[in-house]
C-alpha cells in the first residue's frame, strides 16, 4: 500500500491513529504541497493520522521484509540476499528443485490470485531469486546471478522477450500482491510489542 487518498479516507473513518504505508512521500524526492499531494496530507493532518512509510528497508528486512516474508510463505530455505540497489541487497535468492508448475501453485496460494508465468528456463529450477514490486525490467542483471528462475511482481513488454533470450523463467506475481507481505507483518510485530490492534486495509492496484 502506498499513501493514497482511498487508505487514508479510510483510516479517517475508522478513526484510526497510525497508517503504514510501503510506498512513501519521498521516492521521486521532495514535492510541492499542491493538488494531489495536499489532499492527502491534508485528510491524514485533520485527522490527526500519524504516517510511517518503510520503503526499501522493508523490501529487505530480514523478518518482517516483503522478500523474507514471500519466501518464507513458498517455504524456500537457505536464502542469501542478492541484487544490489541503492547500497543495499534488496533480493533473495535459494537453492531449489521445482517445477514450474509447483513453484506456480505455491505463488498463487501465498498471493491469493493468479500469476503469470514465462517458462523458457530449466523444467526443474535450480536457483530461484525473488525481488518483490517492479523488478522485471533488472532481468538482465538477475541472470547474471546464475538465477533460473526469477520471481517478481511486474515486468515490462520486453523482460518476456528478454526471459527467452537468457532461457530463463519469469514470474509475475503483481506488484500489489507481493508487496503487502512487509505492512502487514511490521503491524502485527507491533500489535504484539504494543498490545495494540491493527487492520489491513486492503487496496489492490491491479498490477
Ligand atoms: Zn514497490
Amino acid at each position: 500500500m502506498l499513501l493514497s487518498t482511498p487508505p487514508a479516507s479510510e483510516a479517517a473513518k475508522k478513526n484510526l491513529d497510525l497508517l503504514l504505508v510501503h510506498h512513501g512521500l519521498f521516492w521521486p524526492g521532495l514535492q510541492p504541497v499542491t493538488g494531489v499531494l495536499h489532499r492527502q496530507l491534508k485528510l491524514a493532518l485533520e485527522n490527526d493520522i500519524a504516517l510511517y512509510s518503510a520503503h526499501l528497508p522493508l523490501d529487505l528486512h530480514p523478518e518482517v521484509g516483503n522478500n523474507a516474508q514471500l519466501v518464507k510463505s513458498l517455504g524456500l530455505k537457505r536464502t542469501t540476499p542478492f541484487f544490489e540497489e541503492k547500497g543495499q541487497l534488496i533480493g533473495l535468492k535459494a537453492r531449489a528443485s521445482l517445477s514450474g508448475q509447483e513453484l506456480v501453485g505455491k505463488l498463487e496460494e501465498s498471493l491469493g490470485k493468479k500469476v503469470r508465468a514465462f517458462n523458457f528456463g530449466p523444467k526443474k529450477s535450480n536457483t530461484v531469486g525473488i525481488i518483490t514490486g517492479a523488478a522485471g525490467s533488472e532481468i538482465y542483471r538477475v541472470a547474471e546471478e546464475k538465477i533460473d528462475t526469477f520471481i517478481t511482481g511486474e515486468a515490462p513488454h520486453w523482460a518476456a522477450v528478454a526471459a527467452e533470450e537468457l532461457s530463463m523463467n519469469l514470474i509475475l506475481g503483481g506488484h500489489y500482491a507481493t508487496e503487502t507481505f512487509g505492512v502487514k507483518a511490521l503491524a502485527r510485530h507491533l500489535s504484539r510489542k504494543f498490545r495494540l490492534p491493527f487492520e489491513f486495509i486492503d487496496c489492490p492496484t491491479g498490477l
